[in-house]
This record gives structure tokens, C-alpha cells and sequence, in this order.
């Protein structure tokens, strides 16, 4: 039994729209925008469906799942990106099979990610993720620690620092959300002033893009509005 996967192209069509207008309504020009498509729980079939639209790129939030997906999708060109918590006993996992770690949050995660792809030979770009919620459920560093951080991270060699990431606080006020996105964006620009190259800021999910966008995203991560509900997901 296949899946219909044809819901795939209008949805991509649609976001990619959205996100367009989201751009023009900030003053934005589209093309600073991108798009990584969040692909967790969603199995190989959807993805291969996705890649057939074009898409090469997949966010996912547990290592386990790209350890679970990447050997019915190999030959397809994938670059995994990990965008979820990674517990320092994943890096030999994540060096072996991500191109991208958007969820790198303290120096302890550095210092393996750095042993294990010396190990294998490989380099990997890297987020920082910051904490601008004051859930406690979220994690990221926190922003104060941020210019010590960076500087810490020029000693690993196979770690190319390309910006910082953050999850917003789930909120029904968008001053609240936005608030978020702008400290993001503030970190950045101390941390250029400070000598730093950090061209992505990878925020907004498919809820709060626009927010996000609005405030300076470079990179949109979009689950739900590409590969609809996930299961046990709130409606
Ligand atoms: C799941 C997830 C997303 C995508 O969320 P949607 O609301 O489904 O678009 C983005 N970022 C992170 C870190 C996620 O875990």
C-alpha cells in the first residue's frame, strides 16, 4: 500500500507563497527567506515524495529517526539537519549522518561533536541555540553566556558556526512571540559588532513564521504546513 503524497506539492506551493507575502509585508525581498521543511514522524515514503518536489533538506528533532530514515532514503542527496535537544552520547550518530546541528547549546556538546568528526573525517555547520523563553521546557543557551560561547567555539575546527536559532514561547500574543524573535535578532547583531559571522538565523515555525520573518529569519522551519498534523500533535 503506497501513501497519497500529492497533498505534498500544493502544500509546498502554498507556504512558499505565504512565506513570499510574509517577506513583502516586512519589506523583505523572498530570497533572504529560506525554507527547511521539518520532516519529523513522518516516515521514508513521505520523504521521498518530498524529494521528488525538489526538496533536499529535512529538519528532524531526534537522531534516532535519521538513524531510522537515512537507509531507505541513501542515494537521495538528503542533508539531515538536527533541530531537537541532543544528548552528548548522540554525536557519533549525528557526525556520521547530519550535514547541519541547529540545537548546539553548551560546550560539552561541541567539545564530542568535535572529537567524533575528526573521527570520521567531516565538517558540520552549526546554530547555536538560544534560550528567549522563559519556558522552562525549552532549551538553548542562555543569552547572556552567548559572547563567551562564540569566542570558545573558534578552538573546534570542525564546527563552522553559521548563526543562532531559537524556539519562541508558545503564546496567543504575538507581541509575546515576537519579543522572542527580536532578542534573536539583537544577539546577532551584538555578536557581528563583536567580529562574528553568523548569516542564518534560523527561526519562526509553521504558526509564527511571519513573526519571525518580520524580525530579520533568514530560515523558516516548517513541519505541520508541509506534512499536515503530525500524530498526537494539539489541533
Ligand atoms: C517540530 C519543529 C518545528 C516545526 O514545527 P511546525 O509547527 O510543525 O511547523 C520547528 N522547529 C523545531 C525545533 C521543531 O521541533
Amino acid at each position: 500500500m503506497s501513501t497519497d503524497t500529492s497533498y505534498l506539492a500544493d502544500n509546498w506551493a502554498r507556504i512558499r507563497q505565504r512565506v513570499d507575502a510574509a517577506c513583502r509585508a516586512a519589506g523583505r525581498d523572498p530570497a533572504e527567506v529560506g525554507i527547511l521543511p521539518v520532516s519529523k514522524t513522518f516516515d521514508a515514503e513521505v520523504i521521498r515524495a518530498a524529494v521528488a518536489l525538489g526538496l533536499h533538506r529535512f529538519g528532524e528533532n531526534r537522531v534516532q529517526e535519521i538513524r531510522d530514515k537515512s537507509p531507505a532514503l541513501a542515494g537521495c542527496g538528503i542533508d539531515w539537519v538536527v533541530i531537537g535537544h541532543l544528548q552528548t552520547n548522540k554525536a557519533r550518530d549525528v557526525a556520521r549522518l547530519a550535514s547541519e546541528v541547529q540545537s548546539l547549546d553548551r560546550l560539552e556538546l561541541a567539545e564530542a561533536l568535535d572529537r567524533r568528526l575528526q573521527h570520521e573525517g567531516r565538517q558540520l555547520d552549526v546554530l547555536i541555540q538560544v534560550k528567549t523563553s522563559p519556558e522552562p521546557s525549552k532549551y538553548g543557551l542562555a543569552p547572556a553566556q552567548l559572547p563567551d560561547f562564540l569566542n570558545q567555539l573558534r578552538s573546534f575546527a570542525r564546527l563552522r558556526v553559521r548563526g543562532l536559532m531559537t524556539l519562541a514561547i508558545q503564546s496567543s500574543d504575538p507581541a509575546e512571540v515576537r519579543a522572542c524573535f527580536r532578542a534573536l535578532r539583537r544577539l546577532r547583531e551584538q555578536a557581528v559588532s563583536q567580529g562574528h559571522d553568523l548569516p542564518t538565523l534560523s527561526m519562526g515555525m509553521s504558526g509564527d513564521f511571519a513573526l519571525a520573518i518580520a524580525e530579520g529569519a533568514s530560515e523558516v522551519r516548517i513541519g505541520t504546513a508541509i506534512f499536515g498534523r503530525r500524530p498526537g500533535a494539539p489541533a
